[in-house]
């Protein structure tokens, strides 16, 4: 039996078109297909993102998806206490909007940088699908066969190798018998509302206390042209209430209830994220899985964008170099590409893991509001050994 494609990668976020692009690229016959019609739509992401992840995962910075600028960041405790890192003020040569200045990160349109990072692997010779649904993979003669609904037709795909980038709610991994389940106590609630009215000035504003988000935080980012995104995430079996009712509490009693007093809402965006471990086991027979699929998001923060566009190039790289050299897609040959992924972010992220869980342990909720503020504010400060990531 002959292959179709070397490679099949089912979803196009950020980790699989960036998985896709470095395939192609090194050479690979690779097929991206995603379920949606339109990227990254219905939004379900904030779109903060460090230019730093961008840079060092080869994405051109463009107008195209950049909707915010971002400088720095404000950390509260449930007080209303803050600690605030503007790079415009601690690095100014660096840091601004001036000629020559940079931002620290970007506020991105998901949509659009959904569509610019697949448009990139196209161009780099990606073929692609939308609207086409992985249905099943089974392995047959050493080859992996992906049954597709594209619009409504069903059509069986033969590739040596499945990359499994399709999200939180992965199907893929289930599949081929790995141990995807997420643990209720670790999966946020998020909600937020992209909103007119409330001002904000170039930071990633992060509130954190049990008494607005429990098990997560509140934030204010701005979005551009003006309007300000405001979200918590919440897990739900710390709190009786829904994340609705959490957000409609801090939009009305925080201590910021001043300046969110002429919010508008234009749009309501929500979704499930992570907090949990990375899988233990990132791969099977003819499978790799990045991203949220494999829980590559980082436990503190919820940020998953870095983290999957940094799994995408670690992941094409080395589908690149392994399938050139070799016709053994076992479950073992593919577990290299765990280490490497383990070398240059997993060791981190379950360092994080440990950390979180340790707060999130303590019963007395002033201690622990204590401890996630302090967390909080030692991540995003200059001297964080993983504000890399
Ligand atoms: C409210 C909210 C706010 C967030 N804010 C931020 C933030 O500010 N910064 C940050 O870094 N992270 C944020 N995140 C997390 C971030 O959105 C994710 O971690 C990131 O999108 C993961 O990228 P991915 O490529 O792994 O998966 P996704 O972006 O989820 O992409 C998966 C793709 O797979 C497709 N798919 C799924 N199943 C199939 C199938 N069977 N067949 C074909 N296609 C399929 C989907 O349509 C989708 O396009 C936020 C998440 C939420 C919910």
């Amino acid at each position: 039996m002959k292959a179709d494609y070397d490679v099949v990668v089912v979803g196009s976020g950020p980790g699989g078109a960036t998985t896709a692009k470095f395939a192609s690229e090194a050479g690979l016959r690779v097929l991206l297909l995603d379920k949606r019609q339109e990227l990254g739509a219905p939004v379900q992401c904030s779109g903060a993102v460090s230019r730093h992840a961008l840079l060092e995962n080869e994405v051109l910075i463009s107008d195209e998806f950049i909707q915010e600028a971002i400088y720095g960041f404000s950390i509260y405790h449930s007080s209303g206490e803050n600690i605030q890192t503007d790079y415009r003020l601690l690095k100014p040569e660096e840091y601004g909007n001036a000629e020559g200045r940079v931002p620290l990160g970007y506020v991105v349109d998901r949509r659009r940088f959904d569509r610019y990072l697949m448009t990139q692997a196209e161009r780099h010779g990606v073929e692609v699908l939308l609207k086409a649904e992985a249905l099943d993979m089974q392995i047959e003669s050493g080859l992996a066969i992906l049954k597709v609904r594209h619009f409504n037709e069903e059509l069986n795909i033969r590739c040596s190798v499945v990359v499994a980038a399709d999200g939180l709610q992965s199907q893929v991994g289930k599949w081929a018998g790995l141990q995807t389940h997420i643990k209720f106590t670790e999966l946020a609630s998020c909600l937020q509302f992209v909103t007119d009215g409330v001002e904000a000035d170039g930071l990633l504003e992060i509130i954190t206390g049990h008494k607005w988000a429990p098990g997560g935080y509140a934030w204010v980012f701005p979005k551009g042209h003006g309007y300000t995104e405001i979200g918590l995430g919440v897990i739900c079996s710390m709190t009786p209430h829904n994340a609705q009712q959490h957000l409609d509490q801090f939009l009305k009693n925080s201590f910021m209830k001043e300046r969110f007093k002429n919010a508008k809402i234009l749009e309501v965006q929500g979704g499930g994220v992570p907090l949990s471990h990375p899988l233990r086991t990132q791969y099977a027979n003819n499978l790799i899985l990045v991203g949220d699929a494999a829980r590559q998001v980082n436990p503190i923060t919820g940020g998953g964008i870095h983290t999957a566009l940094t799994a995408g190039r670690i992941a094409g790289k080395f589908l690149a170099q392994h399938l050139q050299n070799s016709s053994d897609f076992s479950a073992q040959s593919m577990s290299q590409y765990q280490d490497l992924w383990m070398a240059v972010n997993g060791k981190k992220m379950w360092e994080l893991y440990e950390i979180k869980s340790s707060i999130f342990r303590m019963d007395n909720i002033e201690e622990r509001d204590q401890a996630l503020y302090k967390t909080m504010s030692e991540y995003f400060s200059p001297n964080s050994p993983f504000k890399k990531i």
